[in-house]
């Protein structure tokens, strides 16, 4: 089953076409702040590039980008979304291996860093930083 959802042709140059007529509203949660939602975003997108693979293989390349460009269409602060698909369009994804991807996504959160005005972080930390979550990456999900 995993193998044919992977296999899915997914347009993902549509996906903010189709949304249009939306107006992009404030994060507003009775909850969660968007700051909150923000720091446990990031950690998951850290930690998912801390697992993949060392050495991808196409099918891993095409389905991270596919992976992100989705990440940002549900993200639930739709202005950051969308500005996190335009930094995916503008920074075609670099995920030839683990340490590739994983540098490359700390460019990109430095960027937002940048427009927030917050610090930049040194990308040379990310792999000690994000790497090990205890998670078994050999799992068979198709088990
Ligand atoms: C995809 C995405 C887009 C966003 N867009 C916006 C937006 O447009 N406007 C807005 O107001 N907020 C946005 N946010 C939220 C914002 O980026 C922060 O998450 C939020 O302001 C909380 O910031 P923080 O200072 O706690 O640390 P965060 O930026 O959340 O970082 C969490 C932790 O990650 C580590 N870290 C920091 N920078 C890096 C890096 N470059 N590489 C690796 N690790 C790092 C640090 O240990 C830090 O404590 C976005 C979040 C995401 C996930």
């Amino acid at each position: 089953m995993i193998q044919n959802l992977l296999s899915m042709k997914v347009n993902t140059s549509q996906i903010f076409s189709v949304n249009k007529s939306c107006k992009v509203k404030e994060f507003k949660h009775e909850t969660v702040t968007k700051e909150e939602l923000g720091r446990s975003a990031w950690t998951v997108l850290h930690l998912i590039t801390g697992q993949y693979p060392e050495e991808p293989d196409a099918a891993d390349k095409k389905n991270i980008d596919i992976f992100f460009k989705l990440f940002a269409q549900y993200y639930p602060c739709k202005e950051c979304g969308s500005h996190f698909y335009k930094m995916l369009q503008e920074n075609p994804i670099k995920a030839n291996s683990r340490e590739e991807l994983m540098r490359y996504l700390c460019a990109l959160h430095n960027k937002v860093n940048k427009r927030l005005h917050k610090p930049q972080y040194n990308c040379d930390l990310v792999k000690s930083k994000w790497s090990d979550c205890g998670c078994d990456s050999n799992i068979d999900v198709d088990a």
